[in-house]
């Protein structure tokens, strides 16, 4: 059986390479006898692992020395809770800015912890756009702003880094970190989860500048205090292990790639390539704002929905899977991220062509 061109939001398509490597070494890695995920996590084997990841990761997103890198477990919903319990005092407030469903998350479980500001919302358009700078409501005495550079459901996606003063800025960039090149010292803290675009779910990527780390509240858990992991190169207690050992295999392969710029080339490219089918189509419809759409998810309908689940069976029928919408707005969603080649785009173009021909 030959692979099919994965378009799932997440867990999503890895590069095959990546996988291929990953075989190879699976059960016997570099001729030590063992695979990663036998190995013990303070062994020397995987201590070089890990080390070697965190410095490929550095180096793709150019993470200044004064940045703590963490790997920790939960997902980008733990970092919900994580985000406050280590940065809102007891009795302070944090600003939020409201983008859409992953957003309005952190700022329901940001509300366990203190008073939220949002900042804006874009509610009102159904998430459709980014709500202009000029109406934020920013709060000087916020502890730190929160926003959600690409929201995977509906794909908006912030075309800047907004401008927030010298208050901390925190990111979740589950769904489009390693995307395109990033100015790290714009942002106090940045999460993803891994398993959209770094590696496989179980996997928690944190960039937290040092200086914000030992504010945790003094009841936060010792595994959701970030000074804990940083202070023990986030091996507290046992990693997930073989999650971070593949991570730095797709460092690897995206820094082959030629980085971070060969990546934002082709992931425009790609985006570009789709929007512009769909928006000609006269079939298909992504009713984002062309500003704010997103590189990495990109949703569709189709003019007529009682075709969709003849279109979901079609297109699987063609190696195109993991095209339905999140289920919470239906419709189709189509993620490029970066182990997307080219050529699925082609394939899935070819196919919306030829399914407007038959049933359109
Ligand atoms: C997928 C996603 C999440 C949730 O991630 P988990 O790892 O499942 O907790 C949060 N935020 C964004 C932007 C996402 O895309």
């Amino acid at each position: 059986m030959s692979r099919v061109f994965n378009f799932s939001a997440g867990p999503a398509v890895l590069p095959e390479p990546v996988l291929e490597r990953a075989r190879a070494e699976l059960s016997d890695w570099h001729g030590h006898g063992m695979s990663v995920m036998e190995m013990s996590h303070r062994g020397r084997d995987f201590t070089a692992i890990a080390e070697q990841a965190e410095a490929d990761l550095r180096r793709l997103l150019g993470v200044p020395d004064d940045y703590a890198v963490l790997f920790v477990q939960g997902g980008a919903s733990q970092q919900f809770a994580m985000v406050p319990l280590n940065l809102l005092p007891e009795g302070g407030s944090a600003d939020y800015l409201d983008t859409g469903t992953w957003s309005d998350k952190a700022i329901e479980e940001g509300a366990r912890f203190g008073r939220i500001n949002v900042v804006a919302s874009s509610r009102d358009t159904r998430y459709t756009t980014i709500p202009a700078r000029e109406g934020w409501q920013l709060d000087p005495q916020a502890a730190y702003v929160h926003y959600t550079p690409n929201e995977t459901i509906v794909g908006v996606e912030f075309p800047y880094v907004p401008e927030v003063g010298d208050r901390p800025l925190v990111a979740d960039m589950s769904s489009t970190i390693l995307s395109r090149p990033i100015d790290v010292r714009r942002f106090g803290l940045i999460y993803a989860g891994a398993q959209k675009n770094i590696g496989p779910a179980g996997l928690t990527v944190v960039i937290v500048r040092r200086e914000l780390l030992g504010r945790a509240r003094a009841q936060c858990p010792t595994m959701l205090d970030y000074a804990v992991f940083a202070k023990h190169g986030s091996m507290y207690n046992t990693p997930p292990t073989f999650g971070w050992y593949l991570a730095g295999l797709i460092f690897e392969w995206l820094l082959a790639q030629g980085g971070l710029p060969a990546m934002a080339e082709k992931n425009a490219r790609k985006a570009g390539r789709l929007y512009a089918y769909l928006d000609g189509s006269g079939f298909y419809r992504n009713p984002v704002d062309p500003a704010c759409r997103s590189w990495m998810n990109v949703p569709f309908r189709l003019a007529d929905e009682s075709l969709d689940a003849v279109f979901l069976k079609e297109a699987e029928a063609a190696g195109l899977v993991g095209l339905a919408g999140h289920r919470i707005v239906g419709g189709m969603r189509a993620s490029l991220y970066n182990a997307m080649p080219e050529a699925g785009v082609e394939a899935l173009i070819a196919f919306l062509q030829d399914f407007v021909q038959r049933r359109g």
